[in-house]
């Protein structure tokens, strides 16, 4: 397995950064997940705009172009031979010294990892997932901005934890106004009556690319989507419960806080749209 290390390929065991990078001692950084379809990086340009605005937001200065960073992905995964897969894309505000300053950091640096992946059995897409609400909030857009996808999940690794503790597969995060945000890891949607709602990101939600390419496909074949705040009742009544996210692409809920969601397994809407989602991985990106 080769890892692009600033612009080096290395090996797995040879990929290692500085104990002084401010992504290590602060989380101070930022990344991407992308998955690989059949030699397609799926949906390239989006997760690529979500990272160069994300670190325009935290002034990170990305040592390569648009361009270069394309084909860095691109070459990642020819070394690596690999057409089906995940892309861990990161960039670190790269060495300083102890003091938080960024200026004392001068070169950010650029790690791609790319390996297998299969977060979810197959039979998980059927069965759906049990899931917890944890008290743990959502940090809300007036402190660090959701939107900016930072190397800093601790928040997010709290939650795990919590739903770890409850024997739950994901977790369910709430803004500190109550209102439901997103999982640990993905964005949430609910669906009544045929009506498919995801919460609005200002409540507190990554911009997911997996969500928008939803709410997309939604709009494309008739289904009723919107955006609207909701509750946790909202979602212990809903007929159906999603979640989405590029590792867990649009997979089931079935249980919410002991709480039976629909039949108990993945509804109709849910598996329409895995298979819709299922059927433009492989075309909407960059091969
Ligand atoms: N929400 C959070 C907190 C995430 O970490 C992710 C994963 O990237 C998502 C939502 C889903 O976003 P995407 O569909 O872009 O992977």
């Amino acid at each position: 397995q080769w890892i692009y290390l600033d612009g080096q390929f290395v090996t797995k065991e040879n990929a290692k950064v500085s104990v002084y990078d401010h992504g290590f001692l602060y989380g101070d950084g930022i990344f991407e997940g992308i998955r690989i379809y059949n030699g397609n990086i799926f949906k390239c340009k989006e997760h690529l705009d979500r990272l160069y605005d994300s670190a325009k937001s935290i002034m990170l200065n990305i040592p390569l172009t648009y361009q270069e960073m394309e084909d860095a992905l691109v070459e990642t995964l020819r070394r690596n031979e690999l057409r089906n897969g995940y892309i861990r894309l990161v960039v670190s505000r790269g060495a300083g010294n102890l003091g938080l300053d960024p200026n004392r950091c001068p070169n950010a640096s650029v790690i791609i990892i790319v390996e297998q992946l299969a977060i979810y059995s197959e039979e998980a897409y059927k069965t759906g997932l049990k899931t917890v609400s944890v008290s743990q909030r959502r940090n809300i857009p007036d402190a660090l901005n959701p939107k900016i996808k930072s190397l800093n999940y601790l928040n997010n690794i709290l939650v795990k934890i919590q739903s770890n503790l409850a024997g739950a597969g994901e977790a369910i995060m709430m803004n500190a106004q109550g209102y439901v945000t997103e999982g640990s890891g993905d964005n949430i949607f609910i669906v009544k009556n045929g009506v498919i709602t995801t919460p609005p990101c200002y409540l507190g939600a990554l911009d997911g690319i997996t969500r928008q390419a939803i709410i997309e496909i939604c709009n494309n074949k008739g289904y009723k989507i919107k955006e609207e705040p909701f509750s946790m009742h909202d979602v212990y009544v809903a007929d159906e419960v999603f979640l989405t996210g590029t590792a867990a692409e649009v997979i089931a809920v079935r249980e919410v806080d002991g709480r039976i969601i629909g039949e108990g397994h993945a509804g109709p809407i849910t598996l329409k749209l895995l298979d819709e989602f299922r059927s433009i991985v492989d075309k909407d990106g960059v091969k």
